[in-house]
C-alpha cells in the first residue's frame, strides 16, 4: 500500500491530518495524529532507534594544505626553520619535511604548530555513529503508538 502522503509502499496507518482522514506511512504521521494501524500481513520494520544510542563522533583531520599554512605562518613571524622547531622542541628537518608536504603532522604535533603560530591545521567534523546494534535498543512502530510519545522519534 502507498502512504497517501509521500507515496512510499510501505506499512500504513490511519491518521488524521488537519482534520482528513489518510492512510500514510509512520514518517508521515507526524503531520497529523494516528488513529490506528492499517492492517497488513507484513509486520511493521524494526527501524527506529532510541536517540540515547546515537553519539556524535568528533573527527579531527589534517587540512590538506598544512605545508603551506606553516611556511607562510612562519615566515609571517619571521622565524626561519631551524627557530621554530626550536620552539616546538623538534628537529628542523621534520620542519621542512612538513612545509614540503611530505609529513603529515599528528594531531599533537598540529595542535602544538597551531599554538605556536596562531593557524589552524586540524579541521573538525561531526559524525553520527549508532553506537549499539542491539535489537532491544530498537523500537517498533507498535511501541511509538502505545507510549504515544512523539517527541523520541522526531528528527
Ligand atoms: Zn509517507
Amino acid at each position: 500500500m502507498q502512504c497517501e502522503l509521500c507515496g512510499k509502499n510501505t506499512a500504513l496507518f490511519k491518521a488524521e491530518i488537519e482534520s482528513v482522514e489518510m492512510s500514510v506511512c509512520s514518517d508521515c504521521t507526524i503531520f497529523g495524529n494516528i488513529l490506528n494501524k492499517i492492517q497488513t500481513s507484513e509486520p511493521s520494520l524494526v527501524k527506529l532507534i532510541h536517540p540515547s544510542k546515537r553519539r556524535l563522533e568528533i573527527r579531527e583531520e589534517i587540512v590538506e594544505n598544512y605545508g603551506k599554512l606553516i611556511k607562510q605562518a612562519r615566515e609571517k613571524l619571521n622565524l626561519n626553520q631551524e627557530e621554530l622547531a626550536k620552539k616546538l622542541n623538534e628537529k628542523e628537518s621534520l620542519i621542512t619535511k612538513l612545509e614540503n608536504n611530505s609529513i603529515s603532522p599528528s594531531i599533537e604535533l598540529a595542535r602544538k604548530i597551531e599554538k605556536q603560530l596562531n593557524i589552524s591545521l586540524i579541521s573538525v567534523s561531526e559524525e553520527e555513529n549508532i553506537i549499539s546494534k542491539n535489537k532491544d535498543d530498537f523500537f517498533t512502530i507498535e511501541d511509538y503508538m502505545k507510549n504515544g510519545n512523539k517527541k523520541t522519534i522526531r528528527h
